[in-house]
């Protein structure tokens, strides 16, 4: 492969550089907490995008249901509407299994193993297996993300899952357990995530037994959390992996921009260049109708809305997430011109 030394990690020690952080800070606590304000008046009435049912479970939820959590990369939170629903994790698990398989293997090898380019597919894409010689494309679509469920550290299913459940926890900041009945309802229907394990088995990218592997990314999927819980996860990446709010060092910063380009690349599926040409911000959505995005430097945003566009992402929690994005100058890709007489450069 031409792309090798690519491949490698830095050759040098990136946390010892200056100043990493390329942005700044989130405007004054009124202006946020008045933004959020805004956004949820704003949207809360939208009835468009359906609740999604291939889990069964998943029907049962309120197209109602909207709730949003701006945590800032200080800890302190804003919220409204709908933050005490617990739902299933579902998709937005993903990019924070990525994270904990990069901490355990380093990012290099991981992005050897799983891949970081978008499939240009929808989320349970076989024909993306198929058209890519590479097999798994990225991390957080069901091949990849299986992929990387596979290489969680530990010899037996039990002991992988406990380092998922445990990492999962201490993006959140509290000990995060699995909505028994969600994890049933996938486990009793998820035959298509079972044949993508036994694909990528066949084609030697999945890295642990299929059917064990399909099931600890089942309950990884099943974890019940609130829309809180997924900003403080949103900001843990948004402040080079330590959680804002318990001082919990999860991944290193190395890892956590490595996660945060995945995102980018991907996080949305087929509909990841849309949403960076719109929000400018890593995001990452799940069928339950949660959505994390991260402003580095400056704090995590979730929001909570179970109706869905075609590919999967809450429509309620796309509107409001581009409302915040704009309103609060999260954008990465924005820049005004410097003016002459300032700085060196
Ligand atoms: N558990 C779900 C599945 O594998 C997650 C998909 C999603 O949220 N997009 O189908």
């Amino acid at each position: 492969m031409t792309r090798l030394s690519m491949h490698e990690q830095l050759p040098f020690d990136e946390d010892a550089t200056a100043s990493p952080i390329s942005t700044g800070d989130l405007p004054q606590a009124e202006e946020v907490r008045a933004v959020v304000t805004e956004a949820y008046e704003r949207y809360r009435s939208n009835g468009d995008g359906e609740v999604a049912d291939y889990i069964p479970v998943l029907a049962q939820a309120s197209p109602d249901w909207f709730g949003i959590s701006v945590v800032g990369a200080r800890g302190k939170s804003f919220e409204i509407g709908d933050v005490a629903v617990t739902f299933s994790i579902q998709s937005v698990s993903k990019p924070f299994v990525f994270a904990l398989v990069c901490e355990a293997l380093g990012y290099g090898e991981a992005r050897r193993r799983l891949g970081v380019n978008s499939t240009g597919f929808p989320f349970d894409s076989l024909m993306a297996v198929e058209l890519n010689t590479d097999r798994t494309m990225n991390p957080l679509v069901n091949a990849g993300a299986l992929a990387a469920t596979s290489l969680a550290p530990g010899a037996t299913a039990q002991e992988k899952w406990e380092l998922i459940r445990q990492g999962m926890s201490r993006f959140a900041g509290r000990e995060l357990s699995v909505d028994e009945q969600v994890y049933a309802s996938e486990s009793a229907t998820n035959l298509r995530n079972q044949g993508i394990a036994h694909l990528l088995e066949s084609y030697g990218r999945l890295y642990f037994d299929p059917d064990e592997a399909t099931d600890i990314y089942t309950r990884q999927c099943s974890l019940d959390v609130s829309v809180h819980d997924l900003a403080v996860m949103a900001a843990t990446l948004a402040n080079g992996g330590v959680n804002p709010v318990t001082g919990d060092v999860v991944v290193g910063r190395g890892v956590c921009r490595r996660v945060l380009a995945v995102m980018a690349t991907a996080g949305l599926y087929e509909l990841s260049g849309d949403w960076l040409y719109e929000v400018g911000m890593p995001g990452k959505s799940g069928v339950s109708g949660g959505i994390v995005t991260v402003a580095p430097g400056k704090g995590g945003l979730a929001t909570f809305s179970p109706p869905l566009d075609p590919a999967g992402n809450s429509v309620r929690g796309q509107l409001a997430t581009k409302y915040l994005a704009e309103r609060l100058g999260l954008n990465l890709f924005a820049s005004v011109a410097a003016s002459r007489d300032r700085g060196t450069s």
